[in-house]
């Protein structure tokens, strides 16, 4: 047997009995190293789940364990990271599998763009940060910048570090971070911004305008920031960035916003603005998996919990002021 973490019910997990899952012809089984614990399965959590009961976990590394006689690109034995919803699948996300699990059952593999093969030289729990680090980058790709320019990302949580440390991964420098937990500013610092701002304590305009300069627009100052990346899920960063940003610059939202904002649509009028939106990772883990091999991103596991400790784990990770990821090791023998 195998045990799997399911939500039962609003702030129910367990950790229940399942079937070591055998691959059909197309599937493959992969035997669990390490898995984030996600913003969205702290939701799942607090929502009771979007089935019950719902397997969670979908931020994993892993050794491909056995591979259907249809799947000829994987072999038992390759080191691995998952996307979780690719070929119709939605593990951690509703679907009938979930990554909190010793060994996980990956539909259609065969299809290939669910398992991305990964260096031996690559440990597993930050292997498994490619996820959240490919949400990041998708943001920054979005958000087309250069490497000149001025940037600022409110929200220095997984995501927000991940869209920091891709900034400075291609060599844009000024990268501004934004937040109310000071444990978080420190590991934006880690991770290569160059200032940060603690929103409750300072004027985020003031300082961005101390740290960016001013662009004034029609004789009224605006902050000298080219684009902003909104990682924190706050409304009023919307409202703020669309009154104080200058003209030509961007917004690009990455954070979950549950609630709608209501806003000015003069200010992206008269300033010429660009919003975007940024959803999950690129297709292709690739760049996120290079990125991890070259760079060591240790400092975004703030905590390690075995999968004994989920509802612990998870626990810790609604909290705010956390700072960085929470991992859960699942096996550390698999494939170190
Ligand atoms: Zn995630």
């Amino acid at each position: 047997m195998i045990q799997q973490a399911n939500i039962h019910g609003p702030g129910q997990v367990a950790l229940d009995e399942s079937k070591v899952p055998e691959p059909g012809p197309r599937d493959a089984v992969v035997r669990v190293a390490a898995c984030g614990v996600c913003g969205t399965d702290v939701r799942y959590v607090r929502m009771g789940g979007l089935c019950r009961p719902m397997p969670i976990g979908h931020e994993l590394s892993g050794v491909i364990e056995s591979v259907g006689a249809e799947v000829s690109d994987l072999a038992a034995g390759t080191r691995v990271v998952l996307n979780p919803t690719a070929s119709g699948n939605m593990i951690g996300n509703g679907g009938s599998e979930g990554g909190f699990t010793q060994q996980l059952l990956v539909r259609n593999a065969a299809d290939g763009g669910s398992l991305f093969p990964i260096p031996d030289e690559l440990p597993m729990h930050l292997a498994a940060l490619s996820e959240p680090l490919g949400v990041g980058m998708n943001a920054v790709n979005r958000a087309d910048v250069n490497p000149g320019d001025k940037i600022a990302v409110f929200g220095a949580g997984p995501i927000g570090l991940s869209a920091i440390a891709t900034l400075r991964d291609r060599g844009v420098e000024d990268v501004v971070a934004i937040d109310l937990s000071p444990r978080r500013l420190e590991l934006a610092m880690e991770l290569g911004a160059r200032a940060t701002i603690h929103a409750g304590e300072q004027n985020p305009w003031v300082e961005l305008k101390k740290l960016h300069g001013e662009a004034p627009l029609m004789g009224a100052p605006m902050a000298g920031t080219d684009a902003y990346i909104e990682a924190s899920g706050a409304g009023s960063v919307i409202t703020d960035v669309l009154q104080n940003a200058k003209g030509e610059s961007s917004l690009t939202v990455v954070a979950l916003h549950e609630q709608s904002v209501n806003v000015s649509f003069l200010w992206v009028m008269m300033k010429q603005m660009t919003i975007r939106g940024a959803m999950e990772y690129p297709a292709d883990y690739t760049d996120a998996v290079e990125l991890l091999t070259r760079w060591d991103l240790s400092a975004m596991i703030t905590h390690r919990f075995p999968l004994e400790r989920i509802g612990e784990a998870i626990e810790v990770a609604t909290d705010p002021n956390v700072g960085g990821k929470v991992m859960i090791d699942i096996d550390q023998e698999v494939g170190q």
